[in-house]
């Protein structure tokens, strides 16, 4: 196994790509201007990042526009697609070692976690989509006699994927798998904390004979390069996966351009529900404690919110706060590290914000609620709960995006239900108890996208996943992604003469 020197001697050497991609080929922003992208481990920078601008998106929809009108991909054979896709998968899975390591740098996730999770789970989605692409069927319509009517799926055209930085790897392959599968032109933004795993994945496209200009990435800030994509005319769709308030800026700005499509995957605040009769407290407490700490909390479906009955409240509380207490966050680049860094200053001001806001509003802080590992100069919070939370709180209501669980107790069912849906989010939620019946009728009555009984964030890229309310609407992963990157054409015949 790889050692912590081993790793930080490899960091010490890595060259990250670090110029926009556009049209098959690294070049600097039109500006000339970069950012420092910063490593949540220290704070220190790992390289500059060309900072691209409205010019540089006029020259990457203009590349993937002219790729996809002349059909270098679209009209290329579904098996001859088909392989290029999987060879980008495979060399996503060559190349597993340097895009852990970019992926662990940009965002502080322990390496043990992107080299077993996001570059094979990223590979995996690649592949899967890849093998879609020969065995998708067009339809004939039950027409009369004397017709033939033909509905076939195409390409939307040129889709923006505008990513967020929790899951860099990941959330780009569920856009780019099922967006390139059908057909489209991409051009990707990648978050400014994690743009480099990205733009080597777009040199790996290249590398597996995908035609210039079908995937392009630029990087800069989102308020800059997100609001020019929405508004492009050359854009056909927007793939949105990040926060609410920027996917509600994002609906404004395509009801004000061009009515061009839309899928928004946002935020969460997922409850927990802890019923008195379940049948295993061990085994909640261990992944209720992992649905939150996981990735430092900054997963959009952690399960943040524990509600729980009474008679259950303590004894729950104190076994997963034993569970954080081993979870001490670490070095990112060591082996051993479970738990990693807060991505940024920034998030971390905000979580320490949520965590004071907690005591302001009267709840207490029983496990973790100050900062950890400071000497490092990275931004660590260790695993924090936070009990005695009234569901009307805002620590209750806002999503904190980091290892911080609040603690609600119910008395009843009905309250339980209640407090569950009693959020703006609808995202995921955990269900916890023996009887069957009873978790066939709750999970009915719970308002997220995925609910989990007995399991807490198990899945795999066979089912979809999205939110309700203002967790978005529109679907990753699965099949039925496929119907956000296509749109169905009906040709009529006639065969009356
Ligand atoms: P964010 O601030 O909304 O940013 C997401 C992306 O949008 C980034 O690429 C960002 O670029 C860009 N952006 C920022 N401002 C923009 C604007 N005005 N117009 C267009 N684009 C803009 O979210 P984040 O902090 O990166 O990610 C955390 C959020 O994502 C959380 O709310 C989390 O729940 C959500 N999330 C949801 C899912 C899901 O599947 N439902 C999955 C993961 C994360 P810059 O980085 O350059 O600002």
């Amino acid at each position: 196994m790889t050692t912590t020197a081993e790793w930080l001697d490899r960091a010490a050497q890595l060259a990250p790509r670090n110029e926009l991609f556009i049209d098959g080929r690294s070049v600097p922003a039109a500006s000339g201007q970069t950012f420092d992208d910063i490593a949540g481990r220290d704070g220190s920078v790992i390289t500059r990042v060309a900072q691209g601008d409205t010019e540089d998106v006029d020259r990457a929809v203009g590349a993937s526009r002219a790729a996809f009108d002349d059909g270098r991909w679209a009209r290329q054979t579904p098996a001859d697609r088909k392989r290029v896709l999987l060879r980008l998968a495979e060399l996503v899975r060559t190349n597993l070692d340097e895009l852990a390591l970019l992926e662990s740098l940009d965002v502080g996730k322990p390496i043990r976690d992107t080299l077993a999770v996001d570059v094979p789970s990223c590979a995996t989605t690649l592949q899967w989509y890849a093998e879609t692409i020969d065995k998708t069927y067009g339809e004939v319509g039950p027409t009369g006699p004397d017709a033939l009517s033909l509905v076939t799926r195409e390409p939307i055209g040129v889709v923006a994927a505008i990513v967020p930085w929790n899951y860099p790897l990941i959330i780009s392959a569920w856009k780019l798998g099922p967006a390139l599968a059908a057909g489209n032109s991409v051009v990707l933004k990648p978050a400014s904390q994690s743009p480099l795993s990205a733009l080597r994945l777009a040199e790996l496209a290249s590398e597996a004979r995908l035609p210039d200009g079908v995937l392009n990435v630029v990087t800069g800030p989102g308020a800059v390069i997100g609001n020019a994509l929405a508004r492009h005319p050359g854009v056909d769709k927007i793939a949105f996966t990040g926060s609410t308030e920027v996917g509600k800026s994002l609906l404004r700005a395509v009801g004000d351009s061009d009515v061009k499509a839309i899928s928004l995957e946002l935020g969460g605040k997922s409850p927990q529900v802890v019923l008195a009769d379940v049948a295993d407290l061990d085994a909640a407490a261990s992944a209720i404690g992992w649905g939150i700490f996981y990735n430092s909390g900054q997963t959009c479906n952690a399960g943040s919110r524990l509600v729980v009955h009474r008679s259950l409240r303590e004894e729950l509380v104190g076994r997963i706060a034993e569970l954080g207490a081993r979870l001490a966050p670490g070095e990112p680049l060591d082996p051993r590290t479970r738990l990693g860094a807060i991505v940024d200053d920034r998030q971390l001001a905000k979580v320490l914000g949520y965590i004071d806001l907690g005591r302001e509003e009267g709840a207490r802080i029983v496990a973790g609620g100050a900062r950890a590992r400071e000497d490092s100069g990275g931004y660590f919070i260790p695993p924090t709960i936070i009990d005695g939370v009234d569901n009307a709180m805002r620590v209750a209501r806002e999503e904190i995006f980091g290892p911080v669980l609040t603690v609600t107790e119910f008395e009843d069912e009905a309250d339980a239900i209640r407090i569950a849906n009693d959020s703006p989010f609808g995202l995921a939620a955990g269900l916890w108890t023996r009887d069957v019946n009873r978790a066939h009728r709750l999970s009915r009555s719970i308002r997220a996208g995925i609910v989990w009984v007995n399991t807490f964030d198990a899945a795999d890229i066979t089912v979809p996943f999205g939110g309700f309310k203002q967790s978005g609407f529109g679907r990753d992963k699965s099949l039925h992604a496929l119907d956000g990157y296509t749109q169905l054409k009906t040709t009529w015949f006639d065969l009356s003469g």
